[in-house]
This record gives structure tokens, C-alpha cells and sequence, in this order.
């Protein structure tokens, strides 16, 4: 854990001061009365492409689960990744559920919005938690540094990332804050990692089972300095927690960065979603006659 930081320079870093404080976000949005087995799942496509069977796979194991537990099944749209945006995208998941009788219970629901770049209030007000916590901290690194980072780890032979002693604003002090913010400089908001990849954090998958994986010592990026939203990582912790989804059916393409979910889950000693984590779809491509995942972008 480091220092904390004062409100003062919580709100300079993160360009206004947070809205909502924990116990009202937890108010705002509080726990589901739901008898046992009740399934409460979510289908949280990103509008970066257009629909594929892989898509629609994942949503209708969402919505039937839900539909077979009398639970609820909400819609998400995770557009916070604006430069591979498309704008037709959210239009075309909603039309291409329906086709196929998905319907979502947002409507009347009071767990929204529904669109990630609606929600930046929520993902500021649990940041800054972390930030007075010690386990987040503003980072200055540019592009230009972080690439030439990872060059040196692949030279070295050594795993890429923002860790230990490649994090060099891990443990940055208040008037290097203020010196560089006062610069004009525009931090990311970093992830505070305590954990040790030569531990094991166990968890039980719905479908693989029971599972150990390493931990996760990486200070992952949670709030962007371009546009200051969140990273997937992050939203998915605040989202999850905060529209209570019982059960995170996903691809296992997610499966690598379980450990740093639960570590942030436990961070914020909110209880961990049930994880499904499926298998993609895949097809042989047609120009390379190889075995690939379905795509967005290729396969409408
Ligand atoms: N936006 C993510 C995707 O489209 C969602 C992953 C999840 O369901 O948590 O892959």
C-alpha cells in the first residue's frame, strides 16, 4: 500500500472531484432481494463491430439463464473504447437479439444507465476510494515510454507490463503530482498491485470447475488519461458490483485476467460474481484455411 492522496489532489487527477461517495453508490444501486437460484446475467457487447454467431452464443446462454431462474437479464453496451467505435453497432445488437426473441429487462430497472460513457461518475467515485486507499496512483508514463519498456522486457526475456520496479510512478510523492499536473500533464489512474505471481488464488469456474491461477502483480490501468474512462478491467468490477450480476458468463479469452478480477473484487471487499467462462467460436478462415475466432469486424 502507499500514501494516500488528499481529496484536493484526487479530484485535480481526475479533473473534477468524485461525485458519489461508496455508501451512496451502494444505496444508489442496492443489493437484489432474490430467492435462491435466481440468476441475474448481463450481455455486454462492445459496438466495435457488427454481430457474429460468437456474439449471439454468449448472449442467448445470458438470457436463458436468466429467463430459466425467473432472474434478470440486462443489456450492457461497453463503449468505452471510442477510437474503434462504430456507430451502427448498438443498433444492429439490439435488432439481431430481437430476431431471435432476446429481450432485455432494463427497462424499469433502476441498475442503469446502460451505457458505459453514461457511467463515468460511478467509475470516478469507486477510483477515488482506491486513490485515498493507497491502491491506486496517478502514472505519467507516455506512449513513447511504455513502448520502449516493453521492447526492453522482450529483449530481457522477462514477462511485459507495468510491474514492480518497471512501474515508476508506483510510489510517486504529492509534489511530484502537483509539479507534473500543474505541467499540464494528464495521468492514467494505475492499479496499486500487491499481489504475487508465485502464489496461487483459487476460484471455482461454472464450467472448468474448480481452478488456481497466479496472482496478479501488474499495475494495470484503470482509468485512461486520454478520455478518462475506464478500462474493461475496471468497468467490469464497478458494473458487475454495482447492477448486481449474480453470474459473468463471458469467453475465455478472459480467463487470463481472472486473477486480477478477483483481486479487485477483494480490494474492494465486494462479493465475486459466479464465473462462466465459455468456449469462443471458431472458423476456419477462408483465405488462410486456418482455425481462427469468430470476428466483429469479418464475420456478419
Ligand atoms: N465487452 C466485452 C466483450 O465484448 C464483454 C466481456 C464480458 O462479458 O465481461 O468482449
Amino acid at each position: 500500500m502507499r500514501q494516500g492522496l488528499s481529496e484536493d489532489l484526487i479530484a485535480r487527477v481526475l479533473g473534477a472531484a468524485p461525485k458519489y461517495t461508496l455508501a451512496e453508490l451502494e444505496e444508489k444501486y442496492p443489493p437484489r432481494e432474490l430467492a435462491d437460484g435466481v440468476m441475474v446475467t448481463r450481455f455486454a457487447p462492445s459496438p466495435t463491430g457488427f454481430m457474429h454467431l460468437g456474439n449471439l452464443y454468449s448472449g442467448l446462454i445470458d438470457y436463458k439463464l436468466a429467463q430459466q431462474s425467473n432472474g434478470v437479464f440486462m443489456l450492457r453496451i461497453e463503449d468505452t473504447d471510442t477510437k474503434r467505435e462504430i456507430k451502427e453497432a448498438v443498433g444492429i445488437v439490439i435488432d439481431s437479439l430481437a430476431k431471435f426473441g432476446i429481450t432485455n429487462d432494463n427497462e424499469g430497472s433502476d441498475y442503469g444507465p446502460y451505457y458505459q460513457s453514461q457511467r463515468k461518475d460511478i467509475y470516478h467515485s469507486v477510483v477515488a476510494d482506491l486513490l485515498r486507499r493507497g491502491l491506486a496512483y496517478p502514472c505519467f508514463l507516455t506512449q513513447e515510454e511504455m513502448d520502449e519498456i516493453r521492447a526492453n522486457q522482450s529483449a530481457a526475456g522477462f514477462a511485459t507490463g507495468i510491474y514492480g520496479e518497471f512501474a515508476r510512478y508506483r510510489d510517486i510523492t504529492e509534489e511530484d503530482i502537483v509539479k507534473r499536473l500543474d505541467n499540464g500533464e494528464t495521468p492514467s489512474i494505475r492499479l496499486y498491485s500487491m499481489g504475487d505471481p508465485s502464489k496461487r488464488i483459487f476460484f471455482k469456474d461454472f464450467v472448468r470447475g474448480s481452478i488456481s491461477v497466479p496472482e496478479n502483480n501488474e499495475d494495470i490501468v484503470l482509468i485512461k488519461s486520454t478520455d478518462r474512462l475506464p478500462t474493461y478491467h475496471f468497468a467490469h468490477l464497478c458494473d458487475d458490483h454495482f447492477m448486481r450480476i449474480t453470474h459473468v458468463v463471458r469467453g475465455e479469452e478472459y480467463f487470463g485476467t481472472v486473477a486480477l478480477h478477483i483481486q479487485m473484487f477483494r480490494m474492494m471487499g465486494w462479493q465475486l460474481p459466479n464465473y462462466i467462462h465459455t468456449s469462443t467460436l471458431d472458423k476456419i478462415d477462408e483465405e488462410t484455411g486456418k482455425q481462427r475466432k469468430m470476428s466483429k469486424r469479418k464475420d456478419q
